[in-house]
């Protein structure tokens, strides 16, 4: 079994790649030693209209579908899996979240400004008590009149503190627990909503993430996605497409490991030969392909699975864990094939490995995927 690409989809793959490599490239530097987002790029980006790849064009998408958004990331995440991870918050936790779940009216209010890049997207779930039981979140949203008013806090979100526009989940019945959540749709510059300093993280540098305060923000009712107290069914929805198509960056950080470990090894001479002639690195290189191989079949796999059904939710999981482990491992290897020159900034490789951990914690950590995994097997049972 093999994943052939479609006319339209190779196209996606070589448009992306160029851009990654011509413009793209020259920034990562910055990015990682600066925390610097190239908000230019994703404006170039949106012109490409590689932006809402699942989105009809009607509102500025591709009309494609999650294989292409798996491309897109995969070819931004060979260069930088930082730049990556924002677009894809952007693209898929905003962007087809808000196509998926918003009526006719919220899609024409904001869609054509995400698609586009005039607006940058974020998605808060995340809370400082609640990770990964995301569901016990304890930001409230109180009815009053043709408003909602949001109070408390999110934290870890990617691209608050540049995003225009960021769904909030917040507890209009805390009373139901996980039954009484509800999305919202929330511009960044209603009156009450500011965010922190940038975290400075040890890996996916460039990808802002920041915390949210909301303080009585008046959020509009017509803002509501989905019905009220009916959210907790978007974030599960949601959480599937995102960990299929985010493990295309776990994807693409081994593959440029093993570009960098092939490179370098047959560059580099020890004992009168190339280091790529000794079989313990061989053996490296060997392994970090095949394992490759096989997590690229899955992703793209589970992606597909996803696609047909949004709620493939031990596939999705499995996907990204495999993948994402597999990346971290890929990475550091491929550091160890470069010797001293793979600790060192030069060779890049060690930005991959500190970007690479990153997808066993972000969109629920491995532990959590795992549970999902043996939970949904023994329940088909
Ligand atoms: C760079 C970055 C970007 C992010 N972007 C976003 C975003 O855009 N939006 C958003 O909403 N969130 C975002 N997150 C948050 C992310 O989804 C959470 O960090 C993640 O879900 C884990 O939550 P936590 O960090 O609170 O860890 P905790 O839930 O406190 O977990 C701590 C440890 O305990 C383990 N653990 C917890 N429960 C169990 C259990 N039942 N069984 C076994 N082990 C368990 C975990 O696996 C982990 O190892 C981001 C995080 C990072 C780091």
């Amino acid at each position: 079994m093999d994943y052939k690409f479609n006319d339209e989809q190779q196209l996606v793959q070589e448009t992306v790649r160029q851009f990654a490599n011509e413009r793209l490239e020259p920034v990562t530097e910055k990015m990682d030693s600066e925390d610097y987002f190239p908000m230019d790029l994703f404006k170039e980006l949106g012109e490409l209209g590689l932006l809402g790849p699942t989105i009809p064009m009607e509102y500025e998408g591709a009309e494609s579908d999650y294989i292409t958004q798996g491309i897109i990331l995969e070819e931004l995440a060979r260069v930088s899996p930082a730049f990556a991870l924002s677009v894809g918050a952007h693209s898929n936790l905003t962007v087809d979240n808000i196509y998926r779940n918003g009526n006719d009216e919220q899609r024409s209010r904001f869609l054509p400004k995400l698609a586009s890049g005039e607006w940058m997207g974020a998605l808060g779930i995340t809370e400082p008590g609640a990770g990964s039981d995301a569901l016990s979140m304890k930001t409230v949203a109180k009815e009053e009149g043709d408003y909602y008013l949001l109070s408390g806090s999110k934290t870890f979100i990617t691209n608050a503190s540049i995003a225009d526009v960021s769904i909030i989940y917040a507890k209009t019945r805390p009373d139901l627990g996980a039954k009484g959540i509800t999305a919202f749709i929330m511009p960044m510059d209603l009156k009450g909503v500011s965010t922190g300093k940038p975290f400075d993280k040890m890996g996916m540098r460039g990808s802002l993430t920041s915390e949210i305060f909301m303080d009585d923000v008046a959020v509009p009712k017509e803002n509501i996605m989905g019905s009220v107290d009916q959210g907790h069914k978007i974030v599960m929805s949601g959480l599937s497409i995102e960990r299929a198509t985010l493990a295309a960056i776990s994807l693409a950080i081994s593959k440029t490991a093993l570009d960098i470990a092939l490179k370098y090894s047959i560059e580099r001479e020890q004992f009168g030969k190339p280091i790529s002639s000794f079989q313990m690195i061989q053996e490296k290189i060997a392994n970090i392909y095949t394992e490759t191989k096989a997590s690229e079949l899955l992703v793209y796999w589970a992606i597909n699975e996803v696609q047909n059904n949004h709620r493939s939710n031990k596939e999705a999981a499995a996907s990204i864990m495999y993948a994402s482990e597999l990346s971290t491992k890929h990475a550091l290897s491929s550091l160890q094939i470069l010797g001293g020159y793979g600790y060192t900034k030069e060779y890049k490789i060690e930005r991959f490995a500190r970007d690479a951990k990153l997808l066993e914690i972000g969109a629920g950590t491995n532990e959590i995927r795992r549970i999902i995994i043996a939970r949904d097997l023994v329940k088909s049972r």
